[in-house]
């Protein structure tokens, strides 16, 4: 077989370990999984409800145009049903734009470390990737804009940025805005926008209306608890939209997704009572970062990034003998991390005392 040189010798996204593996492996009774971003409260009860509505439906393709849903978030979001493209999850939209914009004779720019998915699928696409390192986990704007030239197609801010939940404010991403050339595609990836506490945080929906190369991604399966159902969705100019549509796979997102998306758009209570219970999951983690004198960046999301001081591998297999599954930040650009989901209190007070007692063993050996 001769496949593409760029796919040769690419390795497969590694996904974390399943719960039930680790639990029969290490024989733990209990194992807690905070490595995915996912809500730990699950999803509003409206979406089971909506899903098993439509147990029987199997047999009839999905609307591919997603015409009900597409009104909802239209409205929800307001802007018109035009401007909307679905994805199988979010991660699909970032295929489909790179498959829309990219060729090998092209490049993107990145920040770095940043999430995963923009990197991997224009490396597929043949483009060459500008990756253009952060500052103190924040994206270097300027030198992002230094990184353009005549031949990049799509420029990605990952806002709050996976995996160290810092972001750009409005006015650093006003200005970022302003000073890309106009044939080139911002992407501005919001997986975690439910989440956003800063009052400075961009509202990119109206910038729409100024800037025709802006595209906004937004996903159910962070906040909204639905990453198994695998819907999320871009919001950008018609122009853009009917560049894409072609791209797009007849039938990418299923029928109980769309039903499930409808009903959580209308359960902004769970939304809301997330949004409070991360606000505090935030607080037990920052209080132990301090206690300990960490280092911990800065998050706007459900997840907080920690630096230990020791490889994050280190972290990941002492958690993981006591029952939690985390991410190791040495995968993740930042080697002496770890990036902890925040779960329920109880979840995270647990691990927290798993870890204050780590430290406090080591801090003593130390001393010995
Ligand atoms: C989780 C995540 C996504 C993808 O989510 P989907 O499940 O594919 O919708 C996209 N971007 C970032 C930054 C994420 O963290």
């Amino acid at each position: 077989m001769k496949a593409k040189p760029q796919v040769i010798g690419l390795p497969a996204y590694k996904p974390g370990k399943p719960i039930e593996e680790v639990k029969r492996e290490l024989r733990l009774e209990k194992v807690i999984k905070l490595a995915s971003n996912e809500n730990p409260f699950g999803a509003s009860k409206k979406v089971a409800e909506a899903i098993s509505q439509l147990a029987n439906q199997t047999a009839v393709y999905p609307d591919g145009y997603a015409a009900e849903l597409r009104n909802k978030v239209a409205q929800f979001v307001n802007v018109n049903p035009n401007q909307l493209v679905f994805g199988n999850g979010s991660d699909e939209v970032i295929q489909l734009l790179c498959r829309t914009f990219l060729t090998p004779d092209t490049n993107t720019v990145t920040a770095d470390p940043t999430f995963s998915q923009y990197k991997l699928n224009a490396v597929i696409e043949g483009a060459e990737v500008r990756e253009v390192p952060s500052k103190d986990g924040v994206h270097d704007l300027d030198a992002m804009l230094e990184a353009i030239d005549e031949k990049t197609r799509i420029v990605w801010v990952c806002n709050p940025n996976n995996p160290s939940g810092t972001y750009v404010n409005e006015e650093a991403f006003k200005s970022f805005l302003a000073k890309v050339p106009n044939d080139v595609l911002v992407v501005s990836d919001e997986a975690y926008f439910e989440y956003v506490t800063a009052s400075d945080f961009p509202q990119t929906v109206p910038l729409l209306e100024q800037y025709n190369n802006l595209i906004i991604l937004r996903t159910f399966s962070k906040a909204y608890g639905m990453a198994a159902l695998r819907i999320g969705y871009g919001i950008a100019n018609s122009e853009i939209i009917s560049l894409v549509e072609p791209v797009r796979p007849p039938f990418n997102t299923t029928t109980f997704a769309h039903a499930a998306a409808i009903a959580a758009l209308d359960d902004q209570q769970f939304i809301k009572e997330c949004y409070e219970k991360n606000v505090e999951g935030i607080e037990q983690y920052v209080k132990f970062c301090k206690k300990y004198n960490l280092k911990y960046y800065p998050t706007q999301t459900n997840f907080l990034l920690i630096d230990f001081g020791i490889q994050g591998d280190e972290i990941f297999d002492f958690l993981l003998k006591k029952g939690y599954i985390i991410r190791s930040g040495n995968a993740l650009g930042f080697p002496t991390c770890a990036r902890i989901t925040v779960g329920s209190q109880e979840e995270n007070a647990g691990i927290i005392q798993e870890l204050s007692a780590w430290l406090e063993e080591r801090k003593v050996n130390s001393v010995g």
